[in-house]
Parts: C-alpha cells; structure tokens; sequence
C-alpha cells in the first residue's frame, strides 16, 4: 500500500492565473491532473495588486471554461486604446466597431475562483516547492510523501522559475525598468478607453479600474528603480488632465521586476512543456504577457485533440506552434521599449514615423487591432 504509484495524466507546476486555468480547461476535459504550488494558498491569491487586460480571445477562453460569469460583473470593457508619444502631438486611436477591444479584471479576482474549483476538485496541494531537474514523464515522482507518475509535465512556475534554471536556456532582454502599479481616482469619466502613453521616462498606461465608479483607473508606469509617489503624480496629471481632470493616487503604489526573457526548448528540459512566464516573459508596454499565456494552453488544447499526452512528437509540436509568436512578441516589445528611452535622433526619427505609418496605413491598423485582440490567425 505504501508503495502504490498514483497514476495521473498530467502534473502542473506553480498555480499562477496560466497553470490554474490550464488545470481547470483539463478537468473539464475530463483529464485526471495535479497542481502544485510552493505558496500556501490564500497568500499567493491576495499578495496579487494588478489588473489584468484580457482581451477578446482570451475573454472567450474565461467563458469556454465556465470563469467569465463567476467574476460577477467585476471587470470593465475596453472599448478604445489610444496611443501616444512625447515626440509630437499625434494620437493614435484604435477602436473595433463590433465589440469591445477586451475588459480589465483584477488578477486576485480571477485566481481566487480558479483555485476555488480547483479545491474543490482535490486537484491542488500548496506549500510544496518542486525542483524540475526531478521531473520525468512516467517515473515516479515523490509529493508529500506519496508516489506518483504522470503522462505529462507542465511547467507554470512564472519568472520565478528563472532563478532555479540553468541560465544557458534563455535568451535574455534588456529591460532593468520596474513597473510601478497603482490605482487613481479622478475627474472626469474614463470612458472606456486604455491610453499608452510614452513619456520620457518610459512608457505610461492607464486602464479603466474594474469598478462601480468610471472615476477610477489603474495606471502601469515602467521606469527606473527610483520613483517617488509625488513624481508619478506629476507625470499622470501632466498626461492625462485633458481628459481624465483632477487626479489623486490611492496611498499603495507595488512596483514589479521587468526582465524579458525567452526560454529555448531546443536544449534542457524539453521533456517538459512550459506555459506562461515560464515559456517568455515580455515587457508589460503591450500588455499581453498573459493574453499569449492563454494561447499556450490553447495550442496545447488543440493539439491533444489530435495527439494523446504519451505521444512522442507531442512537446516538439507544441514548440513549433509556440515559438514564432513568442519570438516576435518578445523582439516587438523589446524594439518599441527600446526605440522610446534611446533619446538619439534616429529613435525619435524611427518613433515618430511608426506612429505616423500606422496612423495612415489602414491594413496596418487593422492587423495591430487584430493582434492585441489575440483574434489574428496569421500568427498562430
Ligand atoms: C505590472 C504588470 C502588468 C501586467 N499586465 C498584463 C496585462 O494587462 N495583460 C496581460 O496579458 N499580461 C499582463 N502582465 C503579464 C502577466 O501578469 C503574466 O504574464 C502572468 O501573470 C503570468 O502568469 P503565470 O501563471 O505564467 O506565472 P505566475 O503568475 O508568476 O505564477 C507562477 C506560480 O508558480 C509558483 N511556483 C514557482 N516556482 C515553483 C516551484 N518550483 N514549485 C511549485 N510552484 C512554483 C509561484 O509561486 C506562482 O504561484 C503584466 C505583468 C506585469 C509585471
């Protein structure tokens, strides 16, 4: 009895908003999983302050699995992005007639049902930190003492993961920024639209705040380590008076590490699949590290409806279906970051007329809007 091998299908490491929601699409797909997560619980749901912009297809994916309508109308649609520099006065205006661009959700939110059900399911076991390099497919894996084996391992460990890896499987960026996260009250309705602006010290964001009143917004400020409270203040009223009025930032400001990376499944760990900021971490100036998190699992949906889990090309498939997307998005955010802080002539030259090209291009346009709202099925 002491002995006996549990046998499951997959094994998911780390239950952040990728590895839960994978766990829960499975469930329902009646596959027999196990999460683990090195955090108790209830601490890791609530030490999360971000929103999150979800946008379409990712929306869709929140409601294939049940999870849109448990969050009880706590989100705000998006129903514009504008875009600005500090290199001119042009603003770029993206707007989809049919629906709404995405909605804003906060991460606690979100997690606190997923790991509800998982819970409920006896599919989740905390406070256990696994090292990868004991992680095979089919041999025996201890957890808490008990013996088990599983088809499949995910890997959703997050940035953290980083650290217990052996560096020679990422390709790095060059972000030292941190993004400085709050929430605002202020004059004027919000009306629905999310602005990036790229101000001097570094790119600004302001969403709409999943709130009763459209008088509240969250901003996402990625600059240098050092940034008092005061001068965040300056810059949000600077930017944003014309349209959102008088400001006054809320007392709690989180700042969160940025280094972009990219793992490469072609050397170590291939036998593993990861998901997620495992798989890449990218700048938050697009705001879609999560949006391409929730793609992994739908490429790793799709494909076991056509592979099963033993499968031998099932990882390398994966990968191929993966990597181009991630590579782009990873360079995409990179170069744009970049082109903003340089300050040199032909970055300002290069940043002004990008705009503009998008500006006047409407096939571009339309392929940016498509992109961010994760519905283009060129890059898949
Ligand atoms: C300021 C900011 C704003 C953002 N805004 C957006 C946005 O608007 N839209 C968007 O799409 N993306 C956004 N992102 C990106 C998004 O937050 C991340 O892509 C997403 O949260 C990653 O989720 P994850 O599940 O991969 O990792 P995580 O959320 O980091 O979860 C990993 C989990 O694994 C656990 N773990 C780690 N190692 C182990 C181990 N060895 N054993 C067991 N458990 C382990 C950790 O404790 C953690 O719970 C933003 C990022 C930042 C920094």
């Amino acid at each position: 009895m002491k002995n006996k091998i549990l046998k499951y299908d997959c094994l998911i490491v780390g239950s952040g908003l990728l590895g839960s929601l994978l766990g829960i699409a499975l469930i329902k797909k009646k596959y027999k999983i196990l999460i683990i997560e090195k955090e108790n619980l209830s601490n890791r749901a609530f030490s999360d302050q971000r929103t999150l912009a979800v946008n379409a297809n990712s929306r869709d994916f929140l409601k294939s699995i049940n999870l849109w309508e448990k969050l009880n109308n706590q989100f705000t649609n998006i129903d514009q992005i504008s875009i600005k520099t500090f290199l001119n006065s042009d603003e770029l205006v993206f707007k989809e007639q049919q629906e709404s661009m995405g909605s804003v959700i906060y991460n606690k939110e979100l997690l606190t049902i997923a790991h509800k059900f998982l819970i409920s399911q006896k599919s989740i076991i905390d406070k256990t930190l696994i090292n990868l390099d004991q992680l095979t497919a089919d041999e025996n894996i201890q957890i808490k003492n008990k013996n088990y084996s599983f088809k499949k391992i995910i890997i959703a460990g997050g940035k953290q993961l980083r650290e217990q890896m052996d560096p020679y499987c990422f390709l790095d960026g060059s972000s030292s920024q941190k993004a400085h996260v709050g929430f605002f009250n202020h004059q004027k309705s919000h009306d629905n639209i999310a602005y990036e602006n790229f101000t001097k010290q570094g790119p600004l964001a302001i969403l709409p705040a999943p709130h009763k009143s459209d008088k509240f917004s969250t901003f996402i400020y990625s600059t240098s380590d050092l940034i008092s409270k005061p001068s965040i203040e300056k810059v949000i009223s600077k930017n944003f008076k014309k349209t959102h009025g008088n400001i006054q930032l809320n007392k709690n400001i989180f700042s969160y590490p940025i280094n972009p990376y990219l793992f490469n499944p072609k050397k170590k760990y291939k036998d593993l699949i990861f998901i997620g900021d495992s798989f890449r971490s990218i700048h938050p100036v697009a705001g879609q590290g999560w949006n391409l998190g929730v793609k992994d699992i739908q490429s790793f949906l799709n494909l076991l409806n056509s592979k099963s889990l033993d499968s031998k090309n099932f990882n390398a498939i994966y990968y191929s279906r993966r990597k181009i997307e991630s590579y782009l998005y990873f360079a995409f955010t990179e170069v744009i970051n970049k082109t903003f802080q340089l300050h040199t002539p032909l970055a300002n030259f290069f940043g002004s007329n990008s705009l503009k090209a998008l500006k006047r291009l409407s096939f571009l346009r339309t392929l940016f809007i498509k992109q961010a709202m994760g519905i283009n099925k060129i890059i898949n």
